[in-house]
């Protein structure tokens, strides 16, 4: 019988990839109070992520009903820890999942492309980085958005700016109401010129060039870990996930496929 592994942080890993995951994930989830104990934020979200395997569990979430010690196991992300145990791959859901299935894997695919070599200043395109959340009375509205058309880079290509490269990742997650659902979208795209074509659709910040330590901090406006799941009810959330169940929530364009 598999027993909860209790893996011990031998290291706190700071390279801008990890700051990139914990400005996106750790620290947005966990009390202000242990922002200054990396070893205790990532425990506080170990436990925090085990609690909702079991709520989940018992509302009935298919992908939690195998054993479900297998998904409180899954290591955690942004540390070195003592043990090996395979991942849960859970990315929607599972904070440790999200940063190996979409920080890094975002991470890896921009850095080569904006900063080759030792590039101070990143390359490939003027930088721009969007982000939105827009609220919907119902899960099938919410639904029928994130299914029609490309988003955000569609627009940016249909009203003529070149986007030489892009990801974005789009989540439908409920919101606290107990009614509504928002649908999130964020990414950054390296394009031409830019004139505020995306002005009254989306957050966006805009420049020619940016330095390899700015990139943790624009993850985190683009693409953060939904606290609501954390704190939803299980059965909206599992609602949601179903929903989504097939769709690509992280999308590659150009320079960046
Ligand atoms: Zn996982």
């Amino acid at each position: 019988m598999s027993k909860i592994k209790n893996y011990k942080i031998q290291e706190i890993k700071n390279g801008y990839g990890d700051q990139a995951y914990w400005r996106s994930v750790v620290l947005p989830n966990v009390p202000k109070k242990y922002h200054k104990h990396p070893k205790q934020c990532i425990e506080v979200l170990q436990k925090r992520w085990r609690m909702l395997t079991v709520r989940l569990k018992r509302a009935g979430y298919g992908p939690i009903q195998r054993p479900i010690i297998f998904c409180q196991n899954c290591p955690p992300v942004g540390v070195r820890i003592d043990q090996f145990s395979r991942p849960c791959k859970l990315q929607k859901i599972c904070p440790f999942c999200w940063g190996r299935r979409y920080t890094f894997k975002v991470w890896d695919k921009l850095l080569p492309v904006m900063f080759p070599g030792s590039n101070k200043l990143s390359v490939g395109g003027n930088v721009l980085t969007y982000f939105h959340q827009t609220n919907y009375g119902s899960l099938a509205t919410a639904l029928r958005m994130l299914s029609s058309g490309g988003g955000e880079i569609t627009l940016l290509r249909n009203r003529g700016v070149e986007v030489r490269g892009a990801f974005n990742l789009s989540y439908i997650r409920p919101l606290e109401d107990n009614k509504s659902y928002y649908l999130w979208s964020g990414g950054i795209a390296l394009t031409g010129h830019y004139k505020n074509e995306l002005n009254g659709v989306a957050h966006c910040g805009y420049q020619p060039h940016v330095r390899k330590a700015d990139l943790p901090d624009m993850f985190a406006k683009a693409m953060p870990y939904p606290t609501s799941t954390f704190k939803a009810e299980p059965g909206r959330l599992i609602a949601a996930l179903d929903a989504t169940e097939g769709k690509r929530a992280l999308n590659f364009y150009g320079s960046l496929r």
